[in-house]
Order: structure tokens, then sequence, then C-alpha cells
């Protein structure tokens, strides 16, 4: 997706430890004109499958799974990462944050997750994969059928998509990082 590449490049900032901050344009400040490309490319790419739910996490992959929901016409769930206490018959599961380096619960409730669902999973960033595999989790305890997962910007360097196609899973992101050392951004 050329447009999101241009940007990445104009305004995504390269820090410590193979993290790319894009917080001006989609994950802090968020730009909804780019936000609704990326919802387009979503629908593009996963038109043709049998898809009847999106799915995202907390916080961040909320934007762009509303406008895929939106563009697709079907109903968006996040996984969060606190329980209110108003929650009923969750699901959770464990995962392993590489950008805060601790783990935490994510849970959803198994009234907006079942065996009727064809997911779309759809995030901001793929890096090593932990939180994509902690929503498979969630998808096989609850009986859903996973279809595939989309994410905003893939770091290829750090493997996600490797564990994801080992378990079978569809994965299609719309900018790939090849590298990031150096503090130069490198985008395929
Ligand atoms: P993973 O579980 O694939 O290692 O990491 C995925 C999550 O970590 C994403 O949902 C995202 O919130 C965060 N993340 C991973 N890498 C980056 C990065 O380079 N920049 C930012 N801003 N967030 C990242």
């Amino acid at each position: 997706m050329d447009l999101l590449k241009k940007r990445i490049l104009q305004d995504g900032k390269c820090f410590e430890g193979g993290i790319l901050k894009v917080d001006s344009f989609i994950n802090h400040q968020m730009d909804p004109v780019l936000m609704k490309s990326i919802g387009v490319e979503f629908v593009r790419k996963f038109a043709a499958t049998n898809v009847n739910k999106i799915m995202t996490i907390e916080a961040s992959g909320i934007a762009p799974a509303i406008m895929t929901g939106y563009l697709m016409d079907l109903p968006v769930v996040f996984a969060k990462k606190k329980s209110p206490k108003t929650i009923e018959n969750i699901l959770t599961t464990k995962v392993h944050s590489f950008t805060k380096d601790r783990e935490y619960d994510i849970i959803i409730s198994k009234d907006y997750l079942t065996p009727n669902d064809n997911v779309l999973f759809v995030d901001d960033f793929l890096a090593y994969g932990n939180a994509a595999l902690g929503i498979i989790d969630l998808i096989e305890k609850s009986g859903a059928n996973l279809v595939g997962m989309g994410f905003i910007i893939e770091k290829s360097f750090q493997e996600g998509r490797k564990k994801l196609e080992e378990r079978g899973v569809r994965v299609e992101s719309l900018a790939i990082i090849d590298d990031l050392s150096h503090c130069q951004i490198k985008v395929r």
C-alpha cells in the first residue's frame, strides 16, 4: 500500500530495540483518511472470504478494525486487556508484550465470540506474533473459525508471520518493514 509506505517513511520514527513509532498517524494521533484507506485495503484482501465478524485487541487495533467492519457491514469485537466487573462468560489467555516486556491477560466474552463466527483479526503491528497467538487461543477456546489476520505494519525481522503461518493462518500485511537497524527504516 503505497500511501502507507510513504507515510511511514515520512513520519515514522525508529526506536532502540526494533521499535517503530507511528504515533503521529496510527496509534496515538490518528489520520482517519489514511485509516479509511487501510480499511479499504483489508476489504480488498478479504472480501472473497466467508468472514462475518471483525476482531481486534485494544487499543490500537480498534481504529483499523472499525473501519474494516464499517466497510464490510460486519460487527467488530475487541479483546480487552482488563476485565471489567460487568463482563460475563469470559474466555481468557496470557500474552507476552514485547514493547512493555511483561505478561498480561486478554479477555473476551463468549457472548461475542461464538462457534458461528468466521473471524478476520485486524491489528496495527505484527512483531513476534505473541498478541496474535493469544487471539488464536481465544478463537480456539470459543469454537469460532479464524479466516485470516490483517496487520497494518509487519516487522519481518521479528518473525511473527512464521509462527502464524506454521499454524495455518493466512497473514496479510499492508506494509512490511524489513529492517530498522541503525535507525534506518527499510520498507519492502
Ligand atoms: P507482537 O505480539 O506481534 O510481538 O506485537 C504486537 C503488538 O505489540 C502490537 O499490537 C503493537 O501494539 C505492539 N508493537 C509491536 N511492535 C511495535 C512497534 O514497533 N511499534 C509500536 N508502536 N507497537 C508495536
